[in-house]
Parts: C-alpha cells; structure tokens; sequence
C-alpha cells in the first residue's frame, strides 16, 4: 500500500511557552482533500508552516511524501508547494519575472511555456507585464496560485486559498483545483474559513481549537454528528465550546 502524502504524529509547537500546536496527529492520502478549520489563532497557519519545513517542531514527526521534514525537507520540497495570500512574491518584479523565477528554482522543464499555460489558465496572461507588488489583492491570490503550480506539485498545501476574491471568481478558483485534483491526483491541505468551499472541496475536515484537533471526519459525518445542516453551524458549535451528540475527542479531552 502507498505511504500516506502527510503523516503527522505528536506535532506540537510552542513559542515562547505560549503552545500552538499542542500534539496533533492526521495522515492525508494522494487525492484527498483535507481542510484545516479553526477560529482565529487555532494553529492553522503554525501546522501548515511546520509542514513546509519553514518552522521546526517542538516536538512530533512530520512525513510528507514518506520523507521525514526534519531531517530530509530538501529530498521532498520540489514535490510540493503552497500559496497563501499572507506571503508576498517579492514586489519589484513582474509577474512573468517571479514565476519565471519559481519555475527555474523548482527545475521546471520548458518553463516558459508552463507559465504561460499556467498564465493562461488562471486567467493571468494579461497582468505578466505588471509589477507584482501592483496587483490587487483577488489578482495577487491568482498569481500566488500560478507560483504554487509551477511544480505541478503531488501535494499542495493552501492558506485560504480564495481569500478576497469576489465570489464569481472565488468559484472559478474552487473549480480550477477541483479539477487539477482530478487530472494530477495530487493530494490538498487547506486552511480555510470558507464553510462552503470547505464543503464543496473536501473529503474530509480536522477541527482544530487552541492547538488540538477537536473533532475530525467527512462534512457528511460532521454534519450528522452535530444535528447541523451546514459547516458553519458545526464550526460555530466547536468554536463556542457546545458538545456534538456524539464527539469521541471532545470527550476524552
Ligand atoms: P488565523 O485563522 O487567524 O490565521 P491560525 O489558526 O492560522 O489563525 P496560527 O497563526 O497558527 O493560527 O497561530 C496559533 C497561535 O500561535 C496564536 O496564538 C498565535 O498568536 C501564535 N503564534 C503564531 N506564530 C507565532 C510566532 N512566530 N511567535 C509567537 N506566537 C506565534
């Protein structure tokens, strides 16, 4: 059987005593899309983050792609990628020039004709020529998504990824990974606060609060386990401390 894409066990993080991620443990599969959902301060960002590499655990395991992130992140890192709309691409350049750059940097073969295909796409051809740092906020999350696939990554991992974008185009995008999912089968991690995008793109949901995964499972499951008909009801009752009927983790906390 093929190892998982994400493994996490034990995963804590704490800053200067103050605990972030506080020993959280999931596995994603190839072709599954999986949401991080939590208020505010959860540890979204911080488990996300620790994913990439970019910040070390406090303690716990992370394998990506059967590769332990610790000790082994540059044997994985062109196999995936990210986008948030919190982390600029460095301002001065233009579009073209930075996913030019990120194409080089993950050894992309044929760059220029994969940014332009991507360019093409994501409905960006027409901002190459802009400055990066010129863009509003729906066109930055646009081009943040084209950098993020440069790679055609086997896993990709999101913070909101349709964060400030009007709905119409909002939609699009959650198309757009739906169907890039299904063509590359690459498996999805995202942070979102979007309930409905959560509940259109995923196959399965991690609650998270103050740093723990509370609850876990489908929508359907969830959905069911709370007595809610939508995602947000569900959110609204873990984020306000309100018990599920039926919530194994909540009640062995
Ligand atoms: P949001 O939905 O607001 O983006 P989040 O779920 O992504 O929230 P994190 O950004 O992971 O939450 O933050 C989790 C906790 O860790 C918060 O209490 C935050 O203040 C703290 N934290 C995050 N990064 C740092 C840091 N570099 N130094 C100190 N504390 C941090």
């Amino acid at each position: 059987m093929l190892s998982p894409v994400i493994e996490v066990a034990g995963l804590t993080k704490t800053f200067n005593g103050v605990t972030a991620v506080a020993g959280i443990d999931f596995t994603v599969s190839a072709g599954e899309t999986v949401a991080l959902l939590g208020a505010n301060g959860a540890g979204k960002t911080t488990t996300l983050s620790m994913l990439l590499g970019l910040l070390l655990p406090s303690a716990g395991s992370v394998r990506v792609l059967g590769e332990d992130m610790i000790r082994h992140r540059y044997r994985v890192l062109g196999r995936l990628n990210f986008s948030s709309p919190y982390v600029d691409l460095p301002r001065r350049l233009t579009v073209w020039q930075n996913l030019m750059f990120f194409a080089r940097l993950y050894g992309v073969p044929g760059a220029r004709r994969r940014v332009l295909e991507l360019a093409e796409q994501l409905d960006i051809a027409d901002l190459l020529k802009q400055r990066s740092g010129n863009l509003s906020a729906g066109q930055k999350t646009r081009v943040s998504l084209a950098k993020a696939l440069i790679n055609a990554p086997e896993l990709l991992l999101l913070d909101e990824p349709t964060a400030s974008l009007d709905p119409d185009t909002g939609d699009w995008v959650r198309g757009y990974l739906e169907d890039y999912q299904r063509r590359s089968g690459a498996a999805i991690l995202l942070a979102s606060h979007n309930m409905a995008e959560v509940e259109r793109l995923c196959d399965q949901v991690l609650m998270m609060s103050r740093g723990r995964i509370v609850d876990r499972g489908s929508p359907a499951a969830l959905l069911e386990r709370y007595g809610q008909d939508s995602l947000e009801g569900v959110f609204l009752d873990i984020a306000r401390e309100r018990q599920g009927p039926d919530a194994p983790e909540r009640a062995a906390e």
